[in-house]
């Protein structure tokens, strides 16, 4: 199974009174300038446990390479990226019709976390799941978590179903 989070506002913030998540490659963590949201080592952790490979899904420019290292500094590998140019290429291609911001289904992604509730609206329309965290939630781990707990539950009994 697959959860991609958003970047910009989910998993990097840049309020003042942010707390961050510490590193594990100390030296390498001063090449960047950004940092993760405080709790995402374990929550990914925790994910990964569950059975679910850990992607990210943002609209922003930054290089694949980039943010495999950026995650890399917190000893989380990333099993796919997905950038805005990823997201035109694949998703909006040579499309007349506009194509929603972002659409995880495309990726064969099971759950996505965003702070933009535009995407949570066209996971309605479109039919991919999207879980709301804001920036300022203090219990999003445990939200993130419960949500992926229940998706997992529901496609091992979709799959028990459609075998039975
Ligand atoms: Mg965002």
């Amino acid at each position: 199974m697959k959860i991609s989070f958003d970047l910009d506002d989910t998993l990097i913030l840049t309020d003042k009174d942010t707390e961050y998540e510490k590193p594990v490659k100390f030296i390498r963590a001063l090449f960047f300038k950004e940092k993760l949201r405080k709790g995402t080592k374990a929550l990914c952790e925790e994910l990964k446990s569950l059975g679910f490979d850990i992607c990210v899904y943002t609209t922003s420019e930054r290089s694949v390479g980039y943010i495999k290292r950026l995650f890399g500094v917190y000893g989380i590998r990333l099993s796919k990226v997905i950038n805005q140019k990823i997201h035109k290429e694949l998703v909006q291609g040579t499309r007349k019709e506009i194509m929603p911001s972002k659409v995880p289904s495309k990726f064969g992604i099971d759950l996505h976390v965003d702070d933009d509730i535009s995407v949570k609206q066209n996971g309605i329309q479109y039919g991919f799941n999207v879980l709301i965290v804001s920036k300022d939630d203090k219990n999003w781990e445990l939200k993130v978590l419960n949500e992926a707990k229940r998706i997992k539950k529901n496609k091992n009994y979709m799959e028990t179903e459609t075998i039975g």
